[in-house]
């Protein structure tokens, strides 16, 4: 058992009533169905701790053992939904949501291509009443987006420095985390002086210096590496090819791994540059948490989190550490006090698998049963 941090010693069972965790140790309750666990592991359910979110989603994340899915941008009128199911503990065939609603960016800017409207942010925006609006509208935290393309070829507006420290400072007035869009390390770690909370993807132009990794410690602020949006469809290819994984894909999912990456043959080794850097973030003491950015670039809800825990392995966690990057270090993080580890009290979200993935972190894709609030999910995809 892999309680979210270490593994638990002995062979210790867990007893759930009502959609929780009531006990822990060498237990012979009477009168209650037991799953066998031997040449197995328990887990906490998983959480991916950057997607984006649309109709069946969050069904294919559950089947796929991803229990909580925080979401770095997306439509605040499901949010009302998500925070009354994700109190719960009622059987459902979805993983629980936490949202950054409508994220902070200007008009015209990342992220290119969304299909809804939601207000920007102008020039002489107040953004003070502006974070305040977002939360009345459900966000739970607030994303913004540093982001300026990559001039002079291909510039996008963005907000401005002064712009990210009145967003993160009206958010930290609320109480609320703020996190950010960066990708250009320079600009990632001004951000993280600017007082970010957490920085949803690592830099992939260039490899932070001492310096930088010094900032990036003693702000306290987390990472989402998010490594599977710059693998290239690597780590989709994998997934396509394994039938642990294909037995369970929605039509969605399949569809969506077998999107070809753009081709730019010149490009420079994305992955290994972002690689190196959570090596140095996680060498330091910096916390890692999981997260695939999935739809994005060949990535889906559920199965991806595989490939980024496998990424993040190559980068340097331990595979337990790794685990922890998608159980108990985003549950802590973000505040989800009821699950992220297997402990008395917490909601029933489990995972048990085959093998011992905190020794062979691939051995998470041999799922063998998911509970979500304590009821044993039906994997059979549904469209
Ligand atoms: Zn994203």
């Amino acid at each position: 058992m892999f309680d979210g941090r270490r593994v638990l010693p002995g062979r210790p069972s867990v007893l759930v009533t009502d959609g929780r965790i009531v006990a822990i140790g060498n237990l012979e309750p009477e009168g209650v169905p037991v799953h066998d666990g031997r040449g197995r592991t328990l887990l906490p359910g998983l959480i991916d701790s950057h997607v984006h979110t649309f109709e069946g989603s969050r069904a294919d994340a559950l089947r796929f053992g991803v229990t909580t899915e925080l979401e770095m941008f997306g439509d605040p009128a499901k949010l009302a939904d998500a925070r009354r199911r994700r109190k719960s503990l009622q059987q459902t065939r979805e993983s629980d949501l936490w949202s950054a609603g409508n994220g902070v960016t200007v008009p015209g800017g990342h992220p290119l291509g969304t299909d809804w409207e939601f207000p920007r942010v102008q020039p002489d925006t107040d953004l003070d009443a502006y974070v305040r609006d977002r939360i009345a509208e459900g966000s739970d935290f607030i994303k913004l987006v540093y982001e300026p393309g990559n001039p002079p070829d291909r510039p996008l507006p963005s907000l401005t420095a002064e712009q990210v420290r009145a967003t993160i400072a009206a958010t930290h007035r609320r109480r609320r985390l703020a996190v950010a869009h960066v990708e250009k390390l320079r600009l990632w770690v001004d951000t993280v002086r600017f007082g970010a909370d957490g920085i949803v993807h690592a830099p992939y132009d260039a490899v932070a210096g001492d310096a930088d990794v010094v900032v990036l410690k003693r702000s306290g602020a987390l990472v989402v590496p998010t490594l599977s949006v710059v693998d290239w469809g690597a780590g989709a290819k994998s997934l396509l090819a394994d039938p642990r994984v294909t037995d369970w894909l929605s039509g969605t999912q399949t569809y969506l791994l077998d999107q070809e990456p753009p081709d730019r043959p010149d490009r420079p080794d994305f992955l290994g540059i972002a690689s190196a850097n959570v090596r140095r973030f996680h060498a330091a003491g910096v916390p890692i948490l999981a997260g695939t950015d999935a739809p994005v670039r060949a990535n889906v809800s559920g199965a991806s989190l595989f490939t980024e825990l496998e990424h993040l392995v190559r980068a340097g966690l331990s595979p337990s550490e790794a685990l922890t990057a998608a159980t108990a270090a985003p549950a802590e993080a973000f505040r989800l006090l009821d699950r992220g580890r297997v402990a008395v009290g917490r909601r029933a979200d489990l995972v048990l698998v085959d093998g011992d993935p905190t020794h062979d972190i691939t051995a998470v894709r041999a799922i063998r049963t998911i509970w979500k609030n304590g009821h044993a999910v039906d994997r059979t995809p549904t469209d």
